[in-house]
C-alpha cells in the first residue's frame, strides 16, 4: 500500500521518490501543470519526439547505428588524459545510475503510467493561435533588430484576479488589457491565475505570479535587485554551451565559455545566500571549467552533483549507458553563493546536500530540462517562499522569474490545452 501511496502522490505531484535508492522519477508535464489554473501542458507537445511517426523514429535510429558502426570500426586507441578522467567519472556514476534505473524497472505501477504517457486522448491542442506560423525561433532574431524596443506584448488580465483592485471596479469590464514592451523589460503576471498574452500573431500563457525578462546577455544587469535583500535564493542556470561536434546542430545560439564568467551571480544572489544549480553536459572540458574557473568566478562553493538520467516511455534508457558520445545522462552541479555582503563562507548557514542523486525523466524537446525546483527547495537558504530565477530560460514557472533571449518559447499556446 506504501507503493500505491507513492503512485498516487506521483499522479498528483509528478514526483515519484524511490525508497531504496538515491533516485526520483519526474513527469515534467504533471510538475508543470501545477503552475497553471486554466490550462494544462499538452503531453503530446511535451513528449513530441515519442509521438513522431514510426518511420521517422526508425530513420534516426538507423542513422545512429551507422555512425556507431563506423566508430566501432575504428582502430581502438589509448584514451588521452582528459578522456581517462571522463571515463573514470563515468565508471563512478555508472553503478549509481544503473541502480536508479533498476528501481524504476521494478516499479510496475509507475512503469504502467509511464507507458501511457504518450497515449494522451486529449493530445491535440485547442489553442486558437492567431496563425500557425513558426514565430518561435524568431524571439532571438527579433530581439536583435533595431525595432526591438517597439515590440509590445498585450496581457489580457481578468480584473477579478488583480490584487488591490477596488470593489466598485470589479465586474465592470471582462478584461483589462495591459500593453508592455516585450524586450528589455520585466513583464509580470502578479495575479493568482494564468494570463493570456498576445505577441505578434501568437498567444502565450503566462503562469500565475511569474515574470519574464527577455533580453540578450548584455542586458542581464537589469535583473540585479536594487537592494541585495530582495535578491534571489535559488538560481538555476542552463547555459548555451558550445557543442563538441559540429554535426550536433543546436536549435539556439551558443556562447563561448568566457561569456558565462561574467554572469552577475553574486549580485543576483540574496544577502542570505543562494543555491545555484547549473546544468552541464558530460564534456570533461566543461566540468573542469566549471569547477576550476566558473564557480570560483561566481563566488560559488561546490556542494554536490546530481544526475539526470533520460529514459523512454518504455522505461529503457534513451541510449546505451556506455555509448561515450551519446550518454543517456547529464549533470546538475549544485553550489552555494554566500551572498553579496559576506566574504567568508559560513557553512552553518547552508544545509548539506546528499550527493549523487539521480533524477529520471522522459526528455522533452531538444535540450529541454526537467523542472527540478521541487527537489531543491529544501536546500534553498533564506526565508520562504524562496525567490527563484532561471537564467537562459525557455519557459516560465509559477512564482519564478525567467530570463533569457526566448523565455516565452515553450509558453506558446500550442504547448497547452484548456482545462
Ligand atoms: N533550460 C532551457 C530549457 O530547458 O528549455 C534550455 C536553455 S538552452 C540550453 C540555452 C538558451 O540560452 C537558449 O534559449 C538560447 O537562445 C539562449 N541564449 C543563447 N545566447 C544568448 C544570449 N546571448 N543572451 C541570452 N540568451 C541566450
Amino acid at each position: 500500500s506504501q507503493k500505491r501511496d507513492r503512485l498516487s502522490l506521483f499522479l498528483e505531484s509528478g514526483l515519484y521518490i524511490f525508497e531504496d535508492s538515491n533516485a526520483i522519477f519526474v513527469d515534467p508535464v504533471r510538475v508543470l501543470n501545477r503552475s497553471y489554473t486554466r490550462f494544462r501542458v499538452s503531453p503530446s507537445a511535451y513528449y513530441t519526439r515519442f509521438f513522431e511517426s514510426k518511420s521517422a523514429n526508425q530513420d534516426s535510429s538507423s542513422r545512429f547505428t551507422s555512425r556507431k558502426r563506423k566508430r566501432n570500426g575504428r582502430e581502438v586507441r589509448a584514451l588521452n588524459e582528459r578522456e581517462q578522467i571522463a571515463n573514470q567519472r563515468h565508471q563512478e556514476a555508472r553503478p549509481l545510475l544503473l541502480k536508479a534505473h533498476q528501481s524504476l524497472l521494478k516499479s510496475t505501477g509507475l512503469l504502467h503510467v509511464l507507458n501511457n504517457l504518450i497515449n494522451d486522448p486529449s493530445s491535440s491542442t485547442e489553442c486558437r493561435d492567431l496563425s500557425w506560423q513558426d514565430v518561435q525561433q524568431s524571439f532571438v532574431e527579433l530581439g536583435q533588430v533595431w525595432q526591438a524596443p517597439l515590440y509590445e506584448i498585450t496581457l489580457n488580465l481578468n480584473p477579478h484576479d488583480l490584487p488591490n483592485i477596488n470593489e466598485d471596479s470589479r465586474g465592470m469590464q471582462c478584461c483589462e488589457q495591459r500593453v508592455l514592451p516585450a524586450f528589455n523589460n520585466l513583464v509580470a503576471n502578479e495575479t493568482k491565475e494564468d494570463v493570456d498574452a498576445e505577441f505578434l500573431n501568437s498567444r502565450f500563457i503566462i503562469p500565475r505570479e511569474s515574470a519574464f525578462y527577455m533580453s540578450d546577455l548584455g542586458q542581464i544587469h537589469n535583473l540585479i535587485p536594487a537592494n541585495a535583500d530582495s535578491g534571489f535564493n535559488l538560481i538555476v542556470v542552463d547555459p548555451p554551451w558550445e557543442n563538441a561536434s559540429a554535426h550536433q546542430k543546436s536549435r539556439y545560439p551558443t556562447l563561448p565559455n568566457r561569456y558565462f564568467l561574467s554572469l552577475p551571480i553574486k549580485q543576483l544572489a540574496h544577502t542570505e545566500g543562494a543555491l545555484v544549480a547549473l546544468w552541464v553536459t558530460n564534456r570533461e572540458k566543461l566540468r573542469n571549467f566549471v569547477e576550476r574557473e566558473l564557480f570560483p568566478a561566481w563566488g560559488v562553493s561546490y556542494v554536490a552533483n546530481f544526475f539526470w538520467l533520460k529514459v523512454k516511455p518504455s522505461g529503457s534508457l534513451i541510449s546505451d549507458i556506455d555509448l561515450s558520445h551519446h550518454r543517456p545522462y547529464e549533470n546538475l552541479i549544485l553550489g552555494y553563493s554566500h551572498g553579496k555582503d559576506t566574504n567568508s563562507y559560513d557553512q552553518s548557514k547552508f544545509r548539506s546536500i546528499k550527493d549523487n542523486q539521480v533524477i529520471m525523466s522522459v526528455p522533452g524537446d531538444y535540450s529541454r530540462k526537467p523542472p527540478i525546483a521541487d527537489l531543491l527547495l529544501d536546500y534553498v537558504p533564506g526565508f520562504k517562499p524562496a525567490r527563484c530565477v532561471e537564467l537562459f530560460a525557455r519557459e516560465m514557472m509559477a512564482g519564478w522569474v525567467a530570463w533569457g533571449n526566448e523565455p516565452l518559447h515553450f509558453q506558446d499556446c500550442r504547448y497547452f490545452v484548456e482545462r
